[in-house]
């Protein structure tokens, strides 16, 4: 995060310095070579790091004292070296039949963040956050309007992952028991704003264990509102992510206020920047489009938006879609039903696929950042 905040001192209002400091380590902070070094430290032979790592990326397990293959004399110094307190669930919301699920979280130092969990018949979803709070300062965006709090830890990222994945597993959620196959970074927070720590949690997220859960690269999604150079370095990164861009118009004038980043990275360099990021990793890019009513739903925006995406990235780009989940009292709505297939048949006629995103969790105010903001409200 420093890096942006130096290279966007000029945007206060964007980048907000975080308020407070860091949590100690975390088993999942660090890679294997970090993890050898530190159970070294605590006086233990090296192949009890994978075998921590085992226990908690494979086995899902975070309590060192459930941890049984290791001695039970040695459980209590892991404890205290590698598994600091770190996410502790504050409340469970669930809706649509109790196939999407929000977590509230507390994190060691009483930071509030959020996942959410949603089950389809294909696949199960996690929605992570990757900082409390977000400096990016969308104005239709509840967890914009209350700014950064703190950048999360690789580990309170990777944390959300785990606890997710054994919570399928264990049958906590409904439908049965289950597997966790798709991550997207779309909760609070700008991922690439946080991008040493989003990187390490992917890596951890999609490497086999015991270096990590072993999802598929494919199945993660990391969104951002378009930091330009940030995308061609996670195009460098070798991963095979899907990259999903929140474009939400396609003009610089209005998307000046509606992400106020686009000051600083307007929308022909962040083309230019996911064009480089499609090419370098052969994916397809989404491009995100929250549909706000009479704001940035007009005929010729969907015009002008297929031909720009288009002419930037070819086939390789996919349009999603969101209708605006209305935070309360926002003067922001969604548009109505006719405007919106409107606008998917003009994006189409340009040449660019286009769908509308199943709206999970409206009634739980699923809208990223809001359940958090409903907390701290109390
Ligand atoms: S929409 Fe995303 S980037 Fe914008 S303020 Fe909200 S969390 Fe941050």
């Amino acid at each position: 995060m420093e890096e942006w905040i130096i290279m966007a001192s000029s945007l206060p209002l964007v980048f907000d310095a975080p308020k407070r400091g860091m949590p100690p380590r975390h088993l999942a902070d660090l890679d294997a070579e970090q993890r050898r070094e530190a159970v070294k430290e605590l006086g233990l032979p090296a192949f009890r790091a994978d075998q921590i790592a085992r226990q908690y990326y494979g086995r899902l397990e975070a309590d060192p004292e459930k941890m049984t293959d290791l001695p039970a004399a040695v459980r209590d110094k892991i404890g205290e070296a590698l598994f600091p307190p770190l996410l502790t669930p504050v409340k469970h919301i669930a809706c649509d039949g109790g196939e999407t699920r929000k977590t509230l979280w507390r994190a060691g130092d009483g930071t509030l963040l959020e996942s959410v969990l949603m089950r389809y018949p294909e696949r199960a979803t996690l929605c992570i956050s990757s900082q409390a709070g977000c400096g990016m300062a969308c104005p239709f965006c509840a967890t914009g309007q209350g700014g950064l709090d703190r950048n999360l830890t690789t580990a309170e990222i990777v944390d959300q992952v785990r606890a997710a994945a054994a919570a399928l597993r264990d049958g906590d959620v409904a439908g049965g028991p289950g597997r966790l196959s798709n991550i997207v970074f779309m909760g609070m927070g700008e991922p690439l704003a946080n991008y040493k720590r989003v990187v390490a949690a992917v890596r951890r997220i999609t490497s086999p264990a015991p270096e990590g859960f072993g999802l598929s690269q494919r199945s993660v999604t990391v969104s951002t509102v378009g930091l330009a150079p940030a995308i061609r370095k996670l195009a460098d990164e070798g991963l095979h992510v899907t990259l999903a861009v929140s474009l939400h118009t396609p003009d610089d004038k209005l998307r000046d206020t509606l992400v106020p980043v686009n000051n600083r990275w307007p929308i022909a360099e962040v083309l230019d920047a996911a064009r480089y990021y499609a090419d370098k990793t052969g994916r397809r890019v989404s491009i995100e489009y929250a549909l706000i009513r009479d704001v940035n739903d007009q005929p010729w925006r969907a015009d002008l938006l297929g031909k720009k995406l288009r002419k930037a990235l070819g086939a390789l780009v996919h349009v999603n879609l969101i209708p605006l989940n209305p935070t309360s009292g926002s003067e922001w709505d969604a548009s109505p039903k006719p405007v919106e297939r409107e606008f998917v048949r003009r994006v189409i006629a340009q040449g660019v696929s286009c769908t509308v995103r199943d709206t999970r969790g409206q009634e739980i105010a699923a809208a990223c950042g809001q359940l958090a903001a409903e907390a701290d409200h109390r």
